[in-house]
């Protein structure tokens, strides 16, 4: 950690800036009954539910930067969205500072407080106006919030902008005008121009060139360090969580199946499915480079397996395993892992 994220840290050494408690999110394609025919009459059938989150619990204290990982469709933009307030779990709570962020008594100040939590998207055309110059862009929600007035607003976003490695005449310019790492920049100085304590990043980087992901980890990295930000990093690249994160959580067909410090999970990966996910990272240092692909794809969250989600694909499964839901438990000081062979 930082020195300043680290300032922060120990200024509020147990204050959890985000708790996810039990959080549960199911999808159903439509409310409507299905008609369907069946052995020569229609039947009505109900659609199918997807689970895509199953009683998932996790902290991002202040400072910290705390990565989600797993493959694509376990559920981590899920969670993403739920924690920035834009869909609502189907069951369990969302804190942020202590305040509950879909309960309606708490609704109001929540709301109030929540430009302090900001999302930067994999895409940033997503959340930019493509017909609109990007420093009127940028300046738009601190005017329309009142945290800055039009008379300074100008000096505000060229600070932004320099903050982020662009110069003031960029601000002139449209979206279509800059590069993918660039536009990745504006995204970030539009995040930035409320004065967020955290930002969860979806992807934020996994649409770059490895050249310019690096740049953009560099800066969000010089970020943390001259603002104290918190991170939310969700992405299924390893190095980059490895490199950015201070702890990491593994997800698994939207449940967390391993949680640990960075340095510990990479060291001495618990769960069979980090191990299968390491070994799928390339190293440098290897002479013959093994990739040891996960068998078998992502089941599908429609139909999920029962006891632990990844038996199907786990070389280790046993009978109970097939059976009953692991629960995360202690390995390690700080290091929780989900798995039967834990209590052999
Ligand atoms: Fe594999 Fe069983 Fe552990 Fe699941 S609980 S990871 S199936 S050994």
């Amino acid at each position: 950690m930082n020195a300043a994220a680290s300032l922060a840290a120990a200024s509020k050494p147990e204050a959890a800036l985000l708790d996810v408690r039990q959080v549960s999110k199911r999808f159903r394609g439509t409310s409507m009954p299905l008609v369907k025919f069946r052995r020569g009459r229609f039947e009505l059938v109900r659609p199918p539910v997807a689970h895509a989150l199953d009683d998932v619990s996790l902290t991002v204290r202040h400072g910290e930067a705390v990565g989600l990982v797993g493959e694509s469709g376990c559920g981590k933009s899920t969670i993403g969205r739920i924690v920035a307030g834009i869909m609502p779990p189907s069951e369990g709570q969302v804190l942020w500072s202590g305040l509950d962020a879909y309960a309606r008594n708490d609704r109001r100040a929540w709301v109030a407080s929540s430009l302090k939590y900001q999302m930067v998207f994999q895409d940033p055309n997503a959340s930019l106006n493509p017909r609109m110059k990007v420093g009127p862009q940028i300046a738009e929600a601190p005017l329309t919030h009142g945290l800055r007035r039009s008379n300074d607003i100008d000096a505000f976003v060229a600070d932004l902008f320099a903050k982020v490695g662009l110069s003031r005449e960029q601000m002139d310019r449209y979206p279509h005008q800059f590069s993918g790492g660039q536009r990745q920049r504006v995204a970030i100085a539009r995040a930035l121009s409320v004065n967020p304590e955290l930002l969860i990043c979806d992807e934020a980087t996994a649409s770059l060139d490895v050249s310019i992901q690096a740049q953009i980890l560099n800066l969000m990295e010089d970020l943390r360090q001259e603002l104290g930000l918190t991170f939310l990093f969700i992405s299924h690249n390893m190095g980059v969580i490895e490199h950015f994160c201070d702890r990491v959580l593994v997800m698994y067909l939207g449940r967390i199946v391993e949680e640990a410090p960075t340095s510990a999970l990479f060291a001495r990966p618990n769960h069979p499915y980090t191990q299968a996910l390491l070994a799928e990272v390339p190293k440098i240092e290897a002479r013959k480079q093994h990739f040891a692909a996960i068998k078998g794809e992502l089941p599908s969250p429609l139909a999920p397996p029962t006891g632990c989600h990844f038996h199907p694909r786990c070389p280790h499964a046993f009978d109970r395993c097939r059976l009953e839901r692991p629960a995360l438990k202690a390995v390690a000081n700080g290091h929780l892992s989900a798995c039967h062979l834990n209590d052999r």
